[in-house]
């Protein structure tokens, strides 16, 4: 099979889609994607892209919110953020970021037909009345938000996050179900745009997958802000009340607010698109079985983002539908590594990670040392008023190469990078702590921490 005369059929134009059509496009194959909703998928048009616009609102707010402790007179009247302008802007974006991604497609060649693909057999997709024949097929067709059965979002009072933007005003009372990273993202940026948030969470502490002490510092943040966290707290249904909603807890206790934005979870989008007919095996919960070079059960068939539930991040998605199509048009390709990935949850302050986790290092799976640095000493972020947060780093015994690391901080995001490079080049502490870090900034915590590894090397020794 040469690149040239492969025919690739992509269902789903989120990243996990459009980056493999890139990929393949480039390669000199004949790719079609299918996507029913825009390209750029939920990514773009729902998920990703409009969440961290919001957020980008909610982090100014913050921002003006604190600015009195820097030595700002506030004005006459406070800031306020006006829910039709920042809704509008949302959505603009992200309509503008997906038709950057259709235009990308467009240049690079790649057919997009605008319908719902599924599988006709091992070697073609459906759309309609139209029938695709294809040496190989992509599936991407991620993920939607799972529902409760007693609480039935009617996009008014009771939300998924895809219906929240769509509303005219912003909530008042808002009572966010789920305290997962979604759940904290949203919880944390309403609290900021302005609205009273109760946060529920069926777990002993918010955010229950991330590393401990950082979620610790976001909770802390949070309930200093005002912000209500139910631990321990799992809802049973939510229902609508004369003026806003009813959640009913599974011990009996009742919460009022005026909407309720649901963030239990994700459900695979792989149902009815004739995936098991065609060969493909799905696991116990619908999500695609896939090997580390994305392919699925079914030869010539591969499948990439969050229809595998691998780590249901864009950054994966992407890598995942790469991956594929190099392996596919027999390039050289490396296995995905999970282990690599960076990853962040945008609250104020954010969580960056990177590498192993301190949970692992405890469970004795991994031999490292580990150390960790409150930003509360850091000059710069004295100066800018920041006094939440850390970097953590982890270090292999003996050859003090880097593991990983958390940083908890505003823009931790843009700070985990260089813990990154370290783990993906396997460098050591000691080179860490020999790179210069600006005067005065928060990247020198990294480095700063870096060197505290050196001394606790040195005094074990
Ligand atoms: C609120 C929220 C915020 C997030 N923020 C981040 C973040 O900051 N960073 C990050 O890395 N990740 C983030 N994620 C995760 C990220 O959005 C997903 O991991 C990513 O979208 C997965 O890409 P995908 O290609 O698998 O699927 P998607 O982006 O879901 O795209 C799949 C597309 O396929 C379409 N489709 C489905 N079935 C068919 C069919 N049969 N025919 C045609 N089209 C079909 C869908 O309509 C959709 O448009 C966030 C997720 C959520 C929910």
């Amino acid at each position: 099979m040469t690149a040239e005369r492969t025919r690739i059929v992509i269902i789903g134009g989120g990243p996990g889609g459009y980056e493999a059509a890139l990929v393949a496009a480039q390669l000199g194959a004949d790719v079609t994607v299918v996507e029913r909703d825009g390209a750029g998928g939920a990514c773009v048009l729902t998920d990703c892209v409009p969440s961290k616009t919001l957020i980008a609102t909610s982090v100014t707010m913050a921002t003006l919110a604190g600015a009195g402790s820097l030595g700002v007179r506030p004005g006459p009247a406070a800031a306020a953020v006006d829910p039709g302008q920042l809704y509008a802007r949302v959505k603009k974006l992200a309509r503008q970021q997906s038709a950057d991604v259709a235009g990308r497609l467009w240049a690079e060649g790649v057919r997009v037909i605008a319908g719902t693909g599924s599988l006709d057999g091992p070697h073609a997709v459906a759309v309609g009345r139209d029938r695709l024949a294809a040496d190989v097929i992509l599936i991407a067709p991620g993920a939607h938000p799972r529902a409760l059965p007693d609480a039935a979002p009617d996009g008014e009072r009771i939300l998924d996050w895809r219906q929240i933007y769509d509303l005219a005003e912003l909530p008042e009372r808002l009572i966010v179900v789920g305290s997962g990273v979604t759940g904290a993202e949203f919880a944390s940026g309403y609290q900021a745009l302005g609205s009273d948030v109760t946060l529920i969470s069926s777990r002993q502490r918010v955010l229950p997958n991330e590393d401990a002490d950082a979620a610790g510092v976001v909770e802390e943040v949070f309930g200093r802000r005002g912000m209500t966290v139910l631990s321990r707290s799992r809802a049973a249904a939510v229902k609508r009340s004369a003026d806003g909603v009813v959640v009913t807890l599974v011990d009996g206790r009742t919460v009022e607010g005026s909407h309720c934005l649901l963030t239990v979870g994700m459900t695979p989008s792989t149902r009815g698109a004739g995936l098991e007919a065609a060969g493909v095996r799905l696991d116990g919960r619908g999500f695609v079985e896939v090997d580390r070079v994305s392919r699925t059960s079914a030869p010539g068939i591969y499948a990439a983002g969050d229809c595998t539930g691998l780590m249901m991040l864009a950054s994966v998605a992407a890598m995942q539908g790469r991956i594929a199509m190099w392996h596919a048009l027999g390039e050289a390709v490396t296995p995905i590594r999970l282990s690599h990935v960076a990853a962040t949850i945008f609250t104020d302050p954010e969580i960056a990670t990177v590498g192993v986790t301190q949970a692992a290092v405890e469970a004795g799976q991994v031999d490292a040392r580990v150390v960790k640095l409150p930003l509360v000493t850091n000059p710069r972020a004295k100066m800018e008023g920041v006094s939440d947060g850390f970097v953590k780093l982890f270090a292999r015994q003996g050859t003090g190469v880097v593991l990983g690391g958390v940083v908890v901080s505003p823009r931790a995001s843009e700070l985990i990078l260089a813990v990154s490079i370290a783990v993906e080049q396997h460098l050591t502490v000691d080179q860490m702590a020999h790179t210069f870090a600006v005067y005065p900034s928060m990247s020198g915590s990294v480095t700063e921490a870096a060197r505290r590894l050196m001394l606790s090397a040195a005094n074990t020794d």
